[in-house]
């Protein structure tokens, strides 16, 4: 851990513990939060005195299901469903669903927690939710993929709705998945309702952009943080993890905007390639023939495979993991920062472990929390809801000048919050803060509920 809870905040973190007993990641991303808060409650007595916080800390809803299904062989198959509806202050519940095996209830709360203050900070309305199932789409057929998303749907479909709870994506869950959930609701509703799914295909009332916005909103972020020190992505070279939908959109906007990305990853091992990653080939890797980072590197000149091991022992300016929680510790981070990484910028949820945060920190090392860093995602599917809701269709242009705005809007609020409350640089703590404030002004208006 980062360090001592603060006093002001230490009982309601304790409170967390107690009720949400071996809810480890949850209890890591509350913790995390409340370190940044106790400067909040000492100028707002209001929120002490109405448990605002506490209130943020305990969701609304909790929804667990059974999510049975038939595989090609015939044989039955039991998952469980999840989606926490967590605060709906600002907005309908919004956030992903996360198909993969690790998935658990207190996967769900880490991630629905963080959803909240990110909704928050894209300055849309929206507010905070996720959910998802320990099914592992890893191998399975489509006709597999599409039975499961069948099953699932018949049982929240009931918990949803444009002005309720708005789902998408997030690990394991990509458009195809998207678009089976869609299906099921529709059917089993009777009704058209464009707004209650973001991340839909292009064809169906999807939006521009919302396959590319967790990346490209990354990179935007990081060179807003850049650009804050009067720098620019022109000749830096930049590390990746991952090899999904995030790295991948992450990796061409780098390129785009002048840099390199010289690796990128998978759960198998790393790929290094000095000339710079050749999108074309990741894509068709990884998005077309659902194949492994491996295959990569075989099919080009120059590039290494490295089985296991640790992609941040690979020299680089910025680094933006963009794979899973907890994916990039202390010791990742001390080898970041000997070899000369000056921004780290989370893609992924959590990817920085409280130590990481603490040894890059230290080191002068720019960190930009995920909550702030990759809401281009959750920015976009807003402004997709918004399409839909006007029956409306944007250019790609116009689509990405919104996000790169949005993301320059973050960051300013970030860097002016920490400021303001005396950590000048502390994107953490100006991402908590100006989150938390957002949240609580508008669950403090609404009265005790
Ligand atoms: N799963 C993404 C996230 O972590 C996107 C959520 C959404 O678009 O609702 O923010």
């Amino acid at each position: 851990m980062s360090g001592e809870v603060p006093a002001t905040v230490l009982g309601i973190y304790d409170e967390v513990l107690r009720r949400n007993p071996g809810e480890t990641e949850f209890h890591q991303a509350v913790r995390e939060v409340l370190e940044s808060l106790a400067v909040v409650l000492d100028r707002h007595s209001e929120y002490t005195e109405m448990k605002t916080v506490e209130r943020i800390c305990e969701p609304e809803r909790q929804i667990i299901f059974r999510v049975p299904w038939q595989d090609d062989r015939g044989d039955v198959q039991i998952n469980r469903g999840f989606r926490v509806e967590f605060n709906s202050a600002l907005g309908p519940y919004k956030g992903g669903l996360r198909f993969h095996p690790s998935v658990n209830l207190g996967i769900v709360k880490f991630l629905g927690f963080e959803q909240i203050f990110k909704n928050a900070l894209t300055g849309m309305p929206i507010g905070g939710g996720k959910g998802g199932s320990d099914f592992d789409p890893k191998g399975r057929s489509d006709s597999e993929v599409m039975r499961f998303c069948q099953s699932f749907m018949t049982e929240l479909y009931r918990h949803l709705g444009e002005y309720t709870d708005v789902p998408a994506g997030d690990i394991g869950v990509g458009s195809r998945e998207i678009g089976y959930l869609f299906g099921q609701y529709k059917r089993i509703t009777n009704r058209y309702e464009s707004g209650v799914l973001t991340g839909k295909g292009l064809g169906w009332g999807g939006a521009l952009v919302r396959t590319e916005a967790t990346g490209y909103g990354a990179v935007f972020f990081a060179e807003a943080m850049m650009a804050a020190r009067g720098e620019d992505f022109a000749g830096k070279r930049a590390v990746v993890s991952g090899s999904g939908n995030v790295a991948v959109y992450a990796i061409e906007k780098v390129h785009q905007l002048g840099g390199t990305a010289v690796a990128c990853s998978d759960s198998s091992g790393y790929v290094v390639d000095d000339k710079g990653i050749d999108l074309e080939l990741l894509k068709q890797v990884k998005e077309v023939e659902r194949g492994r980072v491996a295959d990569y590197a075989e099919r080009r000149d120059g590039a290494t495979f490295v089985p296991g091991g640790s992609i941040w022992d690979v020299p680089c300016d910025v680094a933006i993991p963009s794979a899973t929680q907890n994916e990039l510790d202390g010791d990742a981070a001390t080898a970041l920062a000997r070899n000369g990484c000056r921004y780290v910028v989370e893609g992924a949820n959590m990817p920085a472990t409280p130590s990481a945060v603490k040894v890059l920190r230290e080191a002068g090392v720019g960190f930009a929390p995920g909550k702030a860093a990759n809401a281009g995602g959750v920015a976009t599917s807003a402004l997709e809801m918004q399409q839909n809701a006007s029956r409306d269709r944007w250019t790609f242009e116009h689509t990405e000048d919104r996000l790169a705005e949005i993301m320059r809007d973050i960051h300013t609020r970030c860097h002016e919050t920490a400021e303001e409350y005396g950590s000048p640089g502390d994107l953490v703590l100006g991402a908590n803060v100006s989150g938390f404030m957002q949240v609580a002004e508008a669950v403090h208006a609404h009265g005790l509920i």
